[in-house]
């Protein structure tokens, strides 16, 4: 683990620094600072600055829309936006670009990573993930959703379920059984689908928090082009599970800053609320305090593994089942320190169901209660705690299989 960054990635640092300098607003802290009603306009905004600066998928190819940024360069500019508290992109952009971008630049065709590479960048298309259904979450190799081909189109029948940001969608990479004979895990190809047809309803799901954030997504005779596969007829668990990686441990770099600047409004609500003395709370915020400075040297072995050149794989299922299961029990020491209050919260709450507030947003009772809420998903999407354990256990550690009842 040797993270140090050596002059030119110093040098590097300063430019992403002025580049920020130059396009955010004058004492700017973050977009937490923002009013609820204004962050909307300011992430589309933003994100257009970041296109045009390349910096969507800075490590992507230049002939795709990328800046074709260095391991090490990605990384300070992750780190530096992280500690800016500004959005790395638009709310689909985590589907498009993080999830099936950087699966298409492994298993897309020529012509597929032409075609929508672009597209994800310049917004024109907007991403969704079809992967869990009802009967199919742990065990996604269950899956029912049926594709079958007719003529030059894959007609899809069946459901997914959990489908987040599907309502702001057009596109959705889908997993559907094309070979229902063969073995489960061998019979599954990852299909691209336009979501702009009548064989597709999107029904939202309202959650605890009262927001619906997330969708049910029924196919009715849905179609897609034959040539909508990626990675090859049946080959689609390969594919799902690299998708996977990306999405379990796209985080390890920014998380640590994240979650510390988190930490430190939980510090500044318990001495407003005068329980810095108590020492059960202290207690419990030095096991906070402890718990994000291990996910900071956690961070750096993964950012040492990616800067040597290794993708995230199984192990990223480390990062994964850290933060979400830490996250849980600091929101709770939030909602300890409030107290009555937590059971009427107002003020200003946070603008996204994923992970720790906005940087710089106000120590809110809405917002510690709306994060509380949201962090009890955390452990269940992106494949559950006891899923990440199975990973562990039997594809880092090389235990035994579990005994699988089919
Ligand atoms: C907020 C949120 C957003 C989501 N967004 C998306 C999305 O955009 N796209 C998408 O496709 N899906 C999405 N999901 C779905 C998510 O991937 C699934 O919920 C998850 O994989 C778990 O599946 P399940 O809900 O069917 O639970 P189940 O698989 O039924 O699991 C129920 C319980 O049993 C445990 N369990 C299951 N199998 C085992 C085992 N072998 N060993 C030990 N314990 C086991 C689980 O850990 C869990 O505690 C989202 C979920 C949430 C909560």
């Amino acid at each position: 683990m040797n993270p140090t960054y050596g002059p030119e990635a110093e040098a590097y640092r300063d430019k992403v620094q002025a580049f920020l300098a130059e396009k955010l607003p004058t004492n700017w802290a973050g977009i937490g600072q923002l009013p609820a009603d204004e962050v909307r306009d300011f992430v589309t905004s933003w994100r257009t600055t970041l296109y045009e600066a390349g910096y969507l998928a800075p490590g992507w190819p230049v002939e795709y829309g990328g800046a074709g940024l260095s391991a090490l360069e990605q990384v300070i500019l992750a780190e530096e936006f992280a500690r800016a508290g500004v959005p790395t992109g638009g709310p689909n952009d985590g589907f498009g670009i993080q999830m099936l971008g950087n699966t298409l630049l492994v298993w897309g065709t020529d012509e597929q990573k032409r075609h929508y590479l672009p597209r994800i960048l310049s917004g024109e298309d907007i991403w969704c993930q079809g992967y869990s259904e009802p009967n199919a979450g742990s065990d996604l190799g269950s899956l029912g959703l049926r594709a079958t081909l007719d003529g030059d189109v894959w007609v899809l029948n069946g459901q997914k379920i959990w489908t987040s940001a599907g309502h702001l969608a057009d596109h959705i990479f889908t997993l559907a059984r094309t070979d229902p004979d063969a073995p489960k895990h061998k019979g599954i190809s990852f299909l691209l689908v336009d979501m702009r047809q009548p064989g597709i309803e999107v029904r939202p799901i309202r959650m605890i928090s009262g927001e619906s954030e997330f969708n049910e997504v029924f196919y009715t005779d849905a179609t897609t082009p034959k040539t909508e596969v990626v990675g090859g007829v049946n080959n689609g668990w390969a594919v799902a599970m690299s998708l996977l990686g990306y999405e379990r441990g796209a985080a390890a770099a920014t998380n640590p800053i994240r979650y510390q600047g988190e930490l430190d409004r939980l510090f500044l609500l318990a001495k407003e609320r005068g329980l810095t003395t108590d020492p059960v709370i202290r207690q419990r915020l030095a096991w906070c305090y402890s718990k994000v400075a291990m996910m900071r040297y956690l961070g750096m072995r993964v950012l040492t593994q990616f800067l040597n050149g290794h993708q995230p794989g199984p192990d990223a299922a480390i990062t994964k089942l850290y933060w979400s299961e830490y996250h849980q029990r600091a929101t709770e020491l939030a909602l300890d320190i409030l107290g009555p209050e937590a059971m009427v919260p107002s003020g200003r709450k946070p603008t996204s169901a994923f992970g720790a507030d906005d940087a710089g947003a106000p120590n809110s009772s809405a917002s510690w209660t709306d994060t509380f809420l949201n962090a009890r998903a955390a452990t269940i999407y992106a494949g559950s705690s006891q899923i990440q354990r199975n990973i562990l256990g039997e594809m880092v550690l090389g235990l035994p299989k579990e005994p699988r009842p089919d």
